[in-house]
């Protein structure tokens, strides 16, 4: 019997489920196929000693959690950068795309990152490596992505001249009407995307989708079974994607308190996405206009405007989820950050670092489609789990980067630890 049919148990930790609950010391967790039988007791019966069915992990003096969701992260949009590969977004080789995105995948998953939402790619280069990593093509983390974004002239990544348009390698598509959005949410769909990105504004001052047709994308993408996020910085771009029905808003950085009563009403979760702002201001300056999109001391406004955000939305009842960005530029590498919107919830936002792992794990469950079914440590549920050497309730850093790891099970399997071959790849 190889390791995969075995029942897997992990004797013994502090198991922090995420729920909410407070932690407990646990006797067993235990694991058959992808899913988890039991927490607490270890279940009369169990054999521990037969070790051809059964493989026992000691966690004493370790903490047991649910594996991290990051609800916004990047695979293909051409970071790290490949020698050889014509610089901007995407590389301009989709098999190529391909194999760097699975590569990547590979280190999310052993940074302790058990499964990430990917709100915009190249071609449909992560549909493919979702569908590998579930067909156990390759190991990786669970994969939940749209296509490339549906921008109009003058978006975001609507980068050159009307008269060249988007390449084909670009990570957003131009659509100009609702007829041409409505075609493209149609395209994507039999190409198996989980849901569609949009983009409207790009920076907060500008909004560059009609109300109308965020409408009609949502209701054909709805129509043929996927979700809808948007990316919002601005004001009324919120407004009108609330109104519209998204499944979900990205940044929001410049919502106002009236804007967020309408997304409480429309009951939609919001994914600000601070790491990112915050990873700009900690290089204070170093990377340049042409690469971050905004000035720092805009980004500095942002920053201290979605800290209002946050709390505003909270006090309203509007989920946040937790998302980083990483991959969307050189400065954001995988594996790194995924928990560092932890980090900033606790520090600027005044959550609990209990509160901060329960939107990591059950509440981006949320932007996994799983909403009932992962990120949670219970009987029935999918055995993605990730054991520490560290308090993460002590401090909330130890999350970051993988490096209080003792363990990484994916569906109900023990990932592979150490560096997966990529990291020896000639990145420039
Ligand atoms: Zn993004």
């Amino acid at each position: 019997m190889d390791d995969s049919a075995k029942t897997l148990v992990i004797r013994h930790g502090t198991l922090i489920d995420g729920s909410g609950q407070p932690p407990v010391a646990n006797d067993a967790l235990v694991m058959q196929g992808d899913r988890i039988t039991s927490t607490g007791r270890l279940p009369a019966g169990l054999q521990l000693e037969d070790e051809r069915a059964v493989q026992v992990i000691d966690a004493s003096g370790h903490w047991i959690m649910p594996g991290l969701i990051d609800a916004h992260t990047h695979l293909s949009y051409g970071y790290p950068h490949l020698r050889g590969e014509g610089r901007g977004r995407g590389p301009t080789r989709p098999e190529l795309s391909t194999l760097k995105a699975a590569a990547s995948a590979q280190k999310v998953l052993r940074s302790g990152v058990t499964s990430i939402c990917v709100p915009g790619g190249t071609w449909f280069t992560d549909v493919g490596v979702r569908d590998a990593i579930k067909l156990g093509v390759m190991e990786g983390p669970r994969v939940y992505c749209a296509g490339r974004m549906i921008i109009t002239y003058g978006s975001i990544e609507d980068d050159e001249p009307s008269w060249v348009g988007t390449p084909d390698h670009g990570i957003g598509v131009l659509c100009n009407t609702a007829d041409e959005m409505v075609t493209e949410v149609r395209r994507q769909c039999k190409h198996g995307v989980n849901f569609v990105k949009m983009a409207d504004s790009r920076s907060g001052d500008v909004q560059t989708l009609a109300r109308a047709e965020i409408g009609a994308v949502v209701e054909e993408a709805h129509r043929r079974n996927a979700r809808v996020a948007i990316h919002s910085r601005g004001s009324a771009s919120t407004r009108a994607a609330a109104e519209a029905g998204v499944d979900w808003i990205i940044h929001t950085d410049l919502a106002t308190e009236a804007d967020l009563d309408v997304v409480a009403r429309a009951g939609m979760p919001i994914v600000p996405t601070m790491t990112f702002l915050a990873m700009v201001l900690e290089a204070n300056g170093r990377y340049g206009q042409d690469v971050i999109q905004m000035d720092v001391g805009r980004m500095k406004r942002h920053f201290d405007r979605l800290i209002r955000v946050v709390e505003q939305a909270r006090s309203r009842g509007i989920r946040i989820l937790a998302g980083t960005d990483t991959g969307n530029n050189f400065f954001m590498p995988f594996g790194e950050y995924h928990a560092k919107e932890l980090e900033i919830f606790v520090s600027y936002c005044g959550f609990t670092p209990l509160e901060a792992i329960v939107t990591a794990t059950h509440g981006n469950a949320f932007a996994m489609g799983l909403p009932d079914d992962l990120g949670l440590l219970a009987q029935g549920k999918l055995a993605d789990v990730i054991v520490l050497d560290r308090d993460p309730l002590a401090d909330i850093r130890v999350l970051q980067g993988g490096r209080h790891l003792a363990w990484v099970i994916k569906d109900g399997k023990v990932v592979s630890t150490g560096a997966p071959a990529s990291e020896t790849l000639a990145f420039s």
